[in-house]
């Protein structure tokens, strides 16, 4: 049988098995962690100072590029650094059109450093099919979308938004963190750059920080090559070993995240009676789009019990294998109160008018056994 091209191998396989350049002549199996700040002058692999390179990185970035279907992918230091690299390459003036349910992190970088020099941004609600008329008018440097979203998994239709941006002669870039690389692809749905925070699924063991940015463009590949070492957000190779070992065992993981996070959200709507967010349930407001342009609904689902703020805050905090904690994408599963963790500096009203209620709680469902998960829940209710 002939020998297939790294293109025709399968995700599991690519994700594994790419990357391996620099094992040199040792030949270990597992690369090591090159723990230096410099590179004598003259190596053939070019490396000068680890701002601006090192062969962990180079690794991740292979490996990164190869699972999000990318001819490049550039590693940063969080998924913030990587969104900082973004933003970095605007100029006062620029306009950014983004979805009005973006992740927080990314909103206070627009509204408190970015703004500051002359970015304006403006927010629109991506799932309302009008939003794309906007796009041309507004004529944006960048649009921002994410899907799905962060806590109320929002599904935005990354293909029309793509159309829609390129007939306006934009570039869209989609934040992948909450769907991951295994179940959805925004290159090969026509986004010009994906970002994701290696930080949460790939990495999957709550380890270690690291954010990439993929692209098919030689020319933002370059800016954000600048990026990385002009701006200093470069992730250090210990954590990008981590990740590269995470990345390993994504398809698996998530496989499991998948299954757990459906039967968690299938007990809580049909059985408890709550109202439930969960992009794979039937009930979920853009179900078709989320079936359209993800393999699985992911590991998140997010809950309205319908409580008081003290009963909803009485729940969380007894459960046993829910840490209330941020982030999400562990082994382990978390809670997240949006309303007093996350959105607690959002005013009320604020909140309230973009859906997170008091009584709204976040699962990040890990890959432990679900039986486990649904009886701690129950119990605490
Ligand atoms: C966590 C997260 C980020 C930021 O990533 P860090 O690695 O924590 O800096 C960006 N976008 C989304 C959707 C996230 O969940």
């Amino acid at each position: 049988m002939p020998k297939k091209s790294r293109e025709d191998e399968g995700f599991e396989t690519r994700a594994i098995h790419s990357g391996r350049d620099f094992v040199g002549e040792t030949g270990a199996v597992t690369p090591p962690v090159w723990l230096t700040s410099t590179f004598e002058y003259g190596n053939p692999n070019g490396f000068d100072y680890t701002r601006s390179g090192n062969p962990n990185f180079r690794l991740l970035d292979a490996t990164i590029a190869t699972m999000e279907s990318a001819s490049h992918a550039t590693v940063f230091g969080s998924g913030v650094s990587a969104i900082t690299a973004v933003v970095s390459t605007l100029k006062s003036g620029d306009v950014v059109l983004a979805e009005e349910n973006i992740y927080g992190c990314t909103f206070r970088l627009f509204a408190q450093v970015f703004g500051k020099f002359g970015v304006e941004i403006r927010y629109v609600d991506f799932t309302d099919p009008k939003s794309l008329d906007e796009i041309k008018p507004i004529s944006p440097a960048l649009v921002w979308i994410e899907s799905p979203t962060n806590p109320n998994l929002k599904i935005i239709d990354i293909e029309a938004v793509a159309t829609a941006t390129h007939e306006a002669g934009s570039t869209l870039i989609v934040d992948n963190t909450f769907a991951s690389s295994y179940l959805q692809r925004p290159l090969e749905l026509g986004a010009d750059l994906s970002l994701v925070s290696l930080t949460k699924y790939t990495n999957g063991h709550s380890d270690a920080l690291v954010g990439a940015v993929c692209t098919n463009s030689d020319e933002w590949q370059d800016k954000m090559i600048f990026a990385q070492k002009a701006l200093g957000l470069q992730p250090s190779p210990m954590d990008c070993w981590l990740t590269m070992r995470g990345a390993k065992t994504e398809a698996i993981r998530m496989e499991r995240h998948c299954e757990n996070a459906f039967k968690f959200a299938e007990f809580l709507e049909s059985d408890i009676g709550a109202k439930v967010w969960y992009p794979f349930l039937p009930s979920h407001p853009q179900y078709e789009i989320a079936k359209k342009q993800m393999s699985g609904g992911s590991g998140i689902v997010t809950v309205d019990f319908g409580r008081s703020l003290e009963d909803t805050l009485r729940i969380v905090e007894s459960l046993t294998y829910f840490p209330k904690a941020e982030s999400l994408g562990g082994v382990e599963s978390l809670c997240c109160h949006p309303a007093s963790m996350t959105h607690a500096s959002v005013p009320k009203e604020v909140r309230e008018s973009v859906g997170i209620t008091d009584s709204l709680v976040r699962f990040s469902v890990g890959i432990e056994s679900v039986e486990d998960l649904i009886a701690d829940v129950a119990a605490a209710l």
